[in-house]
């Protein structure tokens, strides 16, 4: 027994010392892990805040305007005052001019430039700003309206003598509509235009706006002083030297300042004080969260040709321009600082290389970050997609990178597997809406002129319209291919691309129909079914297979809407 019980005593007692080993090896374990699960979680703090300061510093905005109004200037010299380029002429203007060469080699022009103007990024006084180009002229403008879903605000520019122009108008429209925020900028103070006054009612009332000057010229054309800053509160005098670089500017801290009047003169100085007065009792102060909201929009003055007013411009956009937005999504609201990648395609460019069919599609990053090599989840297509080399965008130039942050636009190399409006996320079943097809202005039938060639074209078609050149229709009655265009100028480009780009020939046969109208209504219903029956010649179906109805006429249009009231009648295809 004594044996027995000496052993039962070792064994307990070296259990004893195997256990405390196990615990303390435990301990240690646990302490290892403790610290380094501490070390992972002060990594991802530091990344995540990285994160969030990367999204706070970006500003993602288009400048919008009426052909001529000075855009082109503007962005130059946002460039410039921005360091990304050194030299006014760098950014050239995407305007179709229609005579100057022949069409089709102006239509290749255009597209060139506007692959490299597409994107203008640059770094200033810490924010990484980009410039999203928007086409001025009115054939192209579906293509300023989808990017236009794609921007965190706008810039709008004015022409002091021209004023509130039409393309502006039907621009702003769309922003208002979407609570883009919105400064306006009146530019070319150094030529004879209309009162600032009388400038900013008529902005409140073709554009629907409520103005708050964040500026105050003084004078203008060849009496143009200068202009007070009321954002800053100090007074710049404009001196006509360089255009093409920084000038130095005369500045002055304060009304009272003796110098000032001796500059301007007494009456000027009175009328500019009268003025602020009248500006203070009449104008709303500025409030940033009502800009924000798209309730309140500032109005500043300038001349972008003369370097004037446009570093204040940039100097204030950058302070309360927004930074990157939540966008809505079918699911829900996508957050930029939500960790999960999501984005969506708002524009694609053909390559201009004939011989390689692939294109670039343009993603605007909504949440997370996106990173080459990761793979991607392609809602539509429901397949993974990765990306070796996506660029970014530098002032003119492409470079790939390797991580992109929300406000951001990367462009992916394509295939063929995007088309505008799809959206890539890290996993997430949604799909971003507000990326509508409006009714297009001009309709036609498309004809195959070479039999040997129809899948070229078929494959040529659903390219370019996956693009967003025109919008295709196709007829119920009997199934004939019906090409849409805001412009008459889209048809040659059409016509130019399937010729060279695919080897097909196609010829278009007038069609009249006045509008396209997005149809919604219970399929059931008797209303729908005669509605269906009698309108049939006039429906077709879009290219994702929504029902259309193409209007003859306005009038036409009137009657069947007032004939058939359960239908609704919708004029983009988002309803
Ligand atoms: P966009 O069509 O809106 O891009 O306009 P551009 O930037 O191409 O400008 C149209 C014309 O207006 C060009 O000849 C510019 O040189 C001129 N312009 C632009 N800004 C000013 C300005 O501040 N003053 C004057 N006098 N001309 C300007």
């Amino acid at each position: 027994p004594t044996g027995l019980s000496s052993l039962s005593t070792r064994i307990t007692s070296s259990s004893f010392i195997a256990l405390k080993n196990t615990q303390y090896f435990c301990k240690n374990l646990f302490r290892i892990f403790s610290l380094q699960a501490l070390f992972v979680i002060l990594l991802q703090q530091i990344a995540c805040m990285g994160f969030l300061e990367e999204i706070k510093r970006r500003r993602t905005f288009g400048i919008i305007s009426h052909p001529d109004a000075g855009k082109t200037t503007l962005t130059e010299k946002l460039l410039l005052f921005g360091g990304a380029i050194q030299e006014a002429g760098a950014v050239k203007s995407n305007k179709i001019k229609k005579g100057a060469t022949s069409d089709f080699m102006e239509i290749e022009r255009q597209r060139g430039i506007s692959v490299a103007t597409s994107v203008l990024a640059f770094v200033y006084k810490d924010k990484k700003i980009n410039i999203l180009d928007t086409p001025g002229h009115k054939d192209f403008a579906e293509d300023t309206f989808r990017t236009l879903t794609a921007v965190d605000s706008v810039i709008v520019v004015i022409d002091v003598a021209k004023g509130v122009e039409e393309q502006t108008e039907k621009l702003v429209e769309v922003c208002r509509m979407r609570k883009i925020p919105i400064i306006v900028f009146i530019n070319k103070l150094d030529r004879e235009g209309k009162d600032a006054f009388d400038l900013m009612d008529e902005v409140e009332q073709k554009l629907g706006l409520k103005v708050t000057p964040l500026s105050v010229p003084i004078g203008m054309g060849y009496d143009f002083k200068g202009i007070y800053n009321i954002w800053e509160r100090n007074i710049q005098l404009f001196q006509d030297e360089s255009k093409q670089t920084i000038g130095k500017k005369e500045h002055f801290e304060s009304l009272d300042d003796p110098g000032l009047e001796a500059e301007i003169g007494s009456t000027r100085l009175k009328n500019l004080k009268e003025e602020l007065e009248l500006i203070k009792g009449v104008y709303p102060t500025f409030d940033q969260q009502e800009y924000l909201d798209g309730n309140l929009q500032p109005v500043l003055f300038g001349s972008a040709l003369n370097n004037f007013g446009v570093q204040e411009l940039l100097n204030c956009f950058i302070e309360i321009a927004p930074k990157p937005l939540a966008k809505q999504s079918d699911t829900r609201l996508v957050e930029p600082d939500d960790e999960k990648f999501a984005g969506f395609v708002f524009k694609i460019h053909a390559n201009m290389d004939p011989n390689h069919r692939d294109r670039l599609a343009f993603i605007k990053i909504v949440s997370g970050t996106f990173e080459r090599n990761k793979p991607y989840h392609h809602v539509r297509l429901k397949k993974k997609l990765k990306f070796s080399s996506p660029n970014a965008f530098f002032a003119e130039k492409k470079q790939i990178v390797d991580i992109s942050y929300p406000g951001d636009i990367v462009g992916l190399h394509d295939t063929g597997n995007f088309k505008i409006g799809d959206t890539l996320t890290a996993g997430d079943i949604l799909q971003f809406k507000g990326i509508p097809s409006f009714s297009p202005e001009h309709f036609r039938f498309i004809n195959n002129n070479d039999p040997l060639k129809a899948k070229q074209l078929a494959k040529g078609i659903d390219q370019l319209m996956d693009e967003g050149v025109a919008q295709l229709f196709t007829l119920n009655l009997n199934g004939r291919k019906v090409i849409g265009t805001v412009g008459a100028l889209q048809f040659e480009v059409i016509q130019y691309r399937l010729l060279h780009e695919y080897g097909a020939k196609c010829s278009f046969e007038n069609l009249n129909v006045h509008k396209a109208c997005w149809i919604e209504a219970n399929t059931e219903s008797d209303d729908f079914k005669e509605f269906q029956r009698i309108k049939q010649k006039f429906l077709a179906k879009d290219k994702s297979g929504k029902l259309v109805f193409l209007a003859d006429s306005a009038f036409s249009l009137q009657m069947t809407q007032d004939k058939y009231r359960d239908i609704q009648f919708h004029n983009t295809s988002e309803f």
